[in-house]
Order: structure tokens, then sequence, then C-alpha cells
């Protein structure tokens, strides 16, 4: 059986075709313009496939409840092009097969929960730290959206005294993304995030950011494991040490075997990038029943 992945990105728009295991078969890349141009793009990838359904995983605010009446539009996004954009309906009208949307690091949170490094759990957050911040939540074995969906890339955190700079988010002064996003740390440093793995500072401030923010989720949603991925997280010496603040923030509160063995709960995406694209082929896969 085909099933059709979308991971609908602020900056490209991944597409693929894939099977029930998670295999992807074939994918292309196309960068997110506007609305107008992109998804017949899409559409025209899509068509003659044979895919028995779709999953879409979207850059948000998304409206990702079934029964509202702006189900499945792009809400009030940075992005202009896209506000009020009514993705899921341009798709649907389209293409006339079963449809399941989530937001971009549900999408991912499912990936892993399906076919990576926390199958078999039923409480996992995924993080991406790239050019903005997003959490996705599985609570229970359900994604998370609540009133909206979570916006855990803007929770509130403590400034660390030695950051110079502090956060670039234009509606917080204090949250996580403002804080530790890929720009934010080029805009402290005047350099690319890349670019300065060789400076400890910047990853010990980075990680106490990290390390805060994953302590609120571990005290507030309790998961089973912590996943994080996104571009500022190819820096592998930041896992050390925000297990490590982790470890100290908690004060030894909360006594858990995963808290125990940090290595094994907080850890990086499993499936080398995959996750977004093969958590729709999920996503897809459930629309089907
Ligand atoms: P997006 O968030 O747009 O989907 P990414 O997850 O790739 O994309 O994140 C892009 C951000 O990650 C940029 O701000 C970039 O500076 C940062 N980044 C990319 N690669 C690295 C790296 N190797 N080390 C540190 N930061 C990186
Ligand atoms: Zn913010």
């Amino acid at each position: 059986m085909k099933i059709g992945a979308l991971e609908a990105g602020g900056t490209k728009m991944v597409c693929a075709v894939g099977q029930e295991d998670g295999t992807i078969l074939e994918q292309i890349s196309i960068p997110t313009t506007t609305p107008e141009e992109t998804i017949p793009r899409i559409l025209s990838y899509f068509r003659g496939k044979e895919i028995e359904a779709l999953g879409v995983a979207a850059f948000g605010p998304v409206d990702v409840k079934p029964d509202s009446p702006s189900y499945g539009h792009i809400l009030d996004t940075p992005k202009v092009a896209w506000r009020h954009c009514d993705l899921l309906g341009q798709l649907k009208s389209a293409l006339p097969i079963p449809m399941g949307l989530d937001t971009d690091v549900n999408g991912s949170c499912l990936g892993e929960m399906t076919y990576g490094c926390a199958k078999g759990l039923d409480s996992v957050i995924y993080i991406t730290i790239g050019t903005g911040v997003g959490v996705g939540v599985c609570s229970g074995g359900k994604l998370v959206h609540g009133m909206l969906h979570p916006e855990g890339g803007h929770i509130l955190l403590t400034r660390h005294p030695q950051d110079p700079k502090g956060g670039i988010c234009p509606y917080h002064k204090n949250c996580l993304e403002g804080f530790a996003c890929g720009p934010s740390i080029e805009a402290r440093w005047g350099k690319k995030a890349a670019d300065l793995k060789d400076a400890p500072l910047v990853w010990e401030i980075e990680s106490y950011y990290i390390a805060q923010a994953l302590t609120d989720y571990i005290m507030i949603l309790s998961p089973q494991k912590i996943i994080l991925g996104g571009g500022v997280m190819h820096q592998e010496q930041l896992f050390p040490l925000i297990r490590s603040k982790v470890k100290e923030f908690i004060g030894g509160y909360l006594n858990t075997p995963e808290l125990n063995d940090l290595d094994n709960y907080i850890v990086p995406a499993s499936l080398g990038g995959d996750q977004g694209i093969m958590g729709c082929i999920k996503l897809g896969l459930d629309a089907l029943c």
C-alpha cells in the first residue's frame, strides 16, 4: 500500500510516497513560496502516484481540530502569504483520499514513536531547535492539541547571567525560542551556530536554556522519553551538558528509572532526519482507519 506524506515547512515542502513499514519509496523537496505557486506543485507531485491516503505535518500555527470550521487552515503565521490559507481544503479538493493532519513537531514525535527510538512508549516529547523552537507532545498515546496545539518553544525561562544579548522573540523577552534558536545564537555571537563549536560559553548558555525547558516539560508532562532534533542539535556536545543540567535542576526531587538513565532519556532524533516525513506516513495510515 502506498501512502503520501507531506511535511509542510516554512522553507520547503517535502513530498514523499511511503509504505506502512515506514519505507520511503521516493521523495522530493519543493521550496515554500506562495500558496498559489506551491500547492499546485505539491498536487502535481502526488497526482498519479496511486496513494491511498495522505498525511500532512504542517508549520504552524495551524488548526488541527477536525470539528473546527477552519480545520486545516494555516492561522496567524508571520509568513504573510500563508496566513489563513486553507491548506488541507485545497489538497482535499484535488485529491479525493483520506487525509490526516498534525503540526510538524507532532509529526516528528509520531514518526519517532512509530518507527524510531520511542517505539512502544505512549508519552513522548519531540523538540526541534532550528530556525525556531517547536515541541511535539504525545501524552497517553494521543498527540496533544488542547485549545490549539502546544507552543512549547515560547515557555518563559530565566536568563543566563552571562548571556550578553538575551532573547530575540518579538513577543517575549525571555522565552526558549528567543534565547535558544539558531538565529538567536547567531545574533548573540555574531557568527553562525555551526561555526561556534569550539566556544564553550556558547554551549554552556545554550544548554542552560534547553535544560530549563526540559525540566519544566518533565515536571508537567512526565514524558517517558525526550527527543531533540533540529539543526542546532547537530552540536552533539550539547547532549551531555543538557543532561547534567537537567539532573541539577530537578534537584533530586524525582527519582525514576528514566531519570537515572539520562543517556537513554534525553536523546537525539533517531531516524536520520526522516522522522518528520515518516510521521506523515503514519498520519496518512491513521486517516485510513
Ligand atoms: P528549520 O528549523 O528551518 O526546519 P533546521 O532544523 O535545519 O531548519 O535549523 C536551522 C538552524 O539551525 C539555523 O539557524 C542554523 O544556524 C542552525 N544549524 C544548522 N546546522 C547547524 C550545526 N551544524 N550546528 C549548529 N547550528 C546549526
Ligand atoms: Zn516567544
